[in-house]
């Protein structure tokens, strides 16, 4: 193997521990409303998994578990009651809900400046148009990521395989505003491979388990893989780690890779969010 390993774990403890004092500078801990709907055992990992770190790094956990059958009018007045809270900095919806919620129109219904997910569509216009705002938390890992690793993201070429709102469009989005040349390929991209291996920042975000093998990658090239699968080996990304990295310069893995960044961005936002609005108070002559 010749790439560099991207420890995602050693580096968002590195911003955890970095979110940790910024909280001690604030005038007050910041708030996040965590809001689970029902009992999806992977939704209940993953928002405690979110609490904890929240707790750890000297914020309020202000968690609200709702029941599975709750309606889209009760959730979308908890979401105005939280909206509505000072002590709530941050909020967010942990998605997917049941079908029977209309999951777009609630994210619609959550305060911009509490989004921390980065999802709403405001947050959404505000990164296309390079203004200051909450950025999707997988994303801004990535960044984070390449930053922590010195790769130089100026001028580079960087190739994003996936378009979705989550994680393809915003990260190519930030690429951009860091002064990458950006390409995008999605489903109907013709050769993706060809793509891919002009790349010298290649990130795999099309949930297709190992579709990027050695064939795709530019010799030196740095390797980010967003994918992650469950399989009876234990999870997987949408990069073949082994054949990969023997071309690649850096290359993530999973799991150990970007996936421990997308909370650590979530308390970074939390933090975020909670200075704009107690700058704001400030201003107001709360504080
Ligand atoms: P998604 O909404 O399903 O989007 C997948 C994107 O990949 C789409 O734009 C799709 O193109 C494109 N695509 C699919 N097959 C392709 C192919 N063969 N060649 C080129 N492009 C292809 O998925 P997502 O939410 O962005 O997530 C992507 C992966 O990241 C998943 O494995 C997910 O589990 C993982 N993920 C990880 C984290 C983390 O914390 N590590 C966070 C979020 C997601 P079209 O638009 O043309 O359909």
């Amino acid at each position: 193997m010749s790439a560099t390993i991207i420890d995602g774990k050693a580096i968002a403890r590195l911003v955890r521990e970095r979110i940790a004092r910024e909280v001690t500078e604030l005038p007050d801990a910041p708030g996040l409303a965590t809001v689970l709907v029902g009992d999806d055992p992977a939704s209940a990992v993953y928002v405690s998994s979110k609490r904890k770190q929240c707790v750890q790094a000297g914020m309020r956990d202000l968690h609200q578990h709702l029941p599975g059958d709750i309606s889209q009018h009760k959730l979308a007045t908890t979401l105005e009651q939280l909206n509505a809270d000072p002590k709530v900095t941050g909020i967010l919806l942990q998605l997917p809900l049941p079908d029977h919620l209309d999951a777009a129109a609630l994210v619609a219904r959550i305060d911009p400046d509490k989004d921390v997910d980065g999802l709403t569509t405001l947050s959404a216009g505000r990164l296309a148009q390079g203004a200051p705002g909450l950025r999707p938390c997988t994303p801004s890992g990535v960044i984070e990521l390449l930053d922590a690793s010195e790769i130089p993201i100026e001028s580079a070429h960087a190739v994003v395989v996936g378009r979705s709102e989550l994680v393809g469009k915003p990260l190519a989005q930030l690429l951009l505003q860091r002064n990458a040349t950006v390409t995008i390929c999605h489903s109907r991209t013709r050769d993706v491979n060809a793509v891919c291996k002009q790349a010298d920042i290649l990130v795999a975000a099309a949930g297709v388990p190992g579709l990027i093998g050695a064939e795709s990658v530019k010799p030196g090239a740095t390797v980010i893989d967003v994918g992650i699968h469950r399989t009876d080996d234990g999870l997987r990304g949408d990069v073949d780690f082994a054949a990969a990295s023997e071309v690649a310069g850096a290359i993530t893995p999973v799991p150990g890779g970007v996936g421990p960044m997308t909370i650590a961005m979530l308390l970074q936002n939390t933090v975020t969010a909670a200075a704009a609005s107690y700058a704001k108070r400030r201003a107001a002559g709360v504080f």
